[in-house]
């Protein structure tokens, strides 16, 4: 194919794993990025010698990251340390702590002491989600850009084992009868900002993927990825373009012919590909009457995410506690019910916290460690109050939270500095639309053909990449959309 001209909108995830295939493949690439910075919410704030992720701390199914360096002809650990983290993740309950392993005899025993009568299911749960996983991952790595690419081989196979109209807890009933244990195998719905008891079965795929593969740490934060993926593309003769927002696509008889910048400066190209949040992309980035399907007052009608309340604290001394700690609310269900259905803040709240210093000493000063919290919040739908005074209760209401409910009683005499993200801040300051942080909702009415497609449906010479479009948020799947859209301008751009 002749070599093309592409303008990449975003230098987030998909934007990066877009160019380094595409500069790879002989196209020329130009990254244009808002920010001073690569990685979108897989960068790093950078404050006082300390380092935090902003977003993604867990890095699953790393054979896909693998895959995009090896598009790129390059070898990951080359460029990333990788640490996989054993156990996995603490689990810290009011009355119990679990730690999932991918050890399934210490799982076990894990299970058979504080769930006696549970033991079986976790080898049904394997052998079960094996098949399910086994199915509908070709569906994820596949584009469903046209109604027939519903009715492929891959998706007629895996139809029985998506489980329709079940939720992901139902399904997690098939292997255990304790609801807190179901709610160790499925609070990762949360990492798509959904209800376990809302979010589709064919989800149980995340689960499976942890304690079957288990989750790796990067040295240094997982914004290393986001960086490296920069190097790669500088090597193969691609351009990022930092502190430079793109003003709109612009658009000529349906079809994209470049973007123009804030600064009036019109870039040409042959393909645009657009990486920013979609919302925000529709909202923003396109001349009006141009989007008809999801114009802005279509788009509100969509369901998205949960957002985040995120704490990033400097402490200046090293806390004993696990790499990946959950604290559950003591009442999970009613919190999940606050969050998604209610949409208003939990007293009895969920945290996670991240405390990534005991184990990579790269990211704070000797001695010192970089914390990071994040707090499950409704989404900006409903306009809950963010100004300063509601921002200040509701982080110290997350540290004492914290204190309580994990060693580390003395918290609150060791900070020396912290960053606070509101979901009004993800959506205001980080474009992200109603601050759902990720992104559009996974319902079955928006996935595959129905989640905005790879191909942009509504403009020509355009693709999506990233957490809004197929197969969906999660850096795998982002990876993946890239792989899907790098693949489809081969095929349409000829
Ligand atoms: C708090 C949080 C925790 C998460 N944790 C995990 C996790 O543990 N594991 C996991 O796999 N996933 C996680 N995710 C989900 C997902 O992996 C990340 O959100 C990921 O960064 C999304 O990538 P993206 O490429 O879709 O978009 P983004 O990272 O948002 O990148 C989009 C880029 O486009 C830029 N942009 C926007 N508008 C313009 C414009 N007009 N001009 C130029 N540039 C523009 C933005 O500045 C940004 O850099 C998490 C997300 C969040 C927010």
């Amino acid at each position: 194919m002749a070599k093309k001209n592409i303008v990449i909108i975003g230098a987030g995830p998909g934007g990066l794993t877009a160019g380094m295939i595409l500069a790879a493949r002989g196209h020329k690439v130009s990254i244009y990025e808002k920010e001073s910075k690569v990685g979108g919410r897989n960068a790093a704030i950078e404050m006082n010698g300390y380092k935090f992720d902003i977003g993604p701390t867990f890095l699953m199914m790393t054979f896909v990251l693998r895959e995009m360096f090896a598009e790129a002809g390059r070898k990951l650990e080359d460029y990333c340390k990788l640490i996989p983290l054993e156990p996995m993740y603490s689990l810290s309950f009011k009355n119990f702590e679990l730690c999932p392993t991918t050890d399934k005899a210490k799982m076990n025993e894990q299970i058979s002491k504080l769930f006696p009568g549970n033991e079986n299911g976790l080898a049904k749960f394997h052998e079960k989600e094996k098949l399910r996983y086994d199915a509908m991952y070709p569906c994820l790595k596949k584009d469903y850009s046209t109604f027939k690419e519903m009715f492929s081989k891959p998706l007629i196979k895996a139809l029985p084992k998506l489980s329709l109209g079940r939720s992901l807890m139902d399904v997690l009933g098939d292997y255990f009868t304790e609801e807190e244990l179901r709610i160790c195998f499925t609070f990762q719905a949360k990492y798509i900002g959904m209800s376990p008891w809302e979010c589709p079965a064919a989800f149980a795929i995340m689960p499976y993927i942890e304690h079957s593969m288990g989750i790796d740490h990067v040295e240094g934060g997982l914004s290393k990825i986001s960086e490296a993926m920069a190097k790669v593309i500088g090597e193969l003769g691609g351009e990022i373009h930092l502190n430079s927002p793109v003003k709109k696509v612009c658009v000529e008889k349906g079809n994209a012919t470049g973007v123009e910048l804030t600064d009036g400066q019109i870039v040409k190209a042959d393909s645009v590909v657009i990486n920013a949040d979609f919302g925000h992309a529709m909202k923003t980035l396109f001349d009006k009457n141009v989007i008809k399907k999801w114009s802005p007052e279509k788009l509100r009608d969509k369901k998205y995410s949960c957002s985040t309340f995120m704490i990033y604290l400097g402490v200046d001394k090293i806390y004993d506690e696990p790499h990946h700690k959950i604290v559950f609310a003591n009442d999970y269900k009613e919190n999940v019910k606050d969050i998604i259905n209610r949409s208003r803040l939990s007293d009895d709240m969920s945290v996670y916290v991240r405390n990534a210093s005991k184990l990579d000493p790269t990211i704070a000063p000797p001695g010192h460690s970089a914390l990071y919290m994040l707090v499950p919040t409704p989404n900006m739908r409903n306009e809950l109050p963010w100004d300063e005074a509601s921002k200040k209760t509701f982080r110290d209401k997350v540290i004492k939270r914290v204190m309580e409910r994990t060693s580390m009683k003395d918290l609150d005499k060791h900070i020396t500095c912290e960053k606070i993200i509101t979901p009004v801040e993800w959506q205001n300051e980080r474009s992200l639309f109603l601050g759902a942080t990720f992104n559009l909702g996974h319902t079955i009415t928006q996935m595959l053909y129905l989640r905005p497609r790879n191909k942009f449906e509504e403009v020509g010479h355009c693709y999506l990449v990233g957490g809004g479009t197929h197969p969906g948020s999660g850096l795998p799947t982002i990876y993946e959309s890239a792989r899907i859209s790098a693949d489809l301008i081969e095929r349409f751009e000829k």
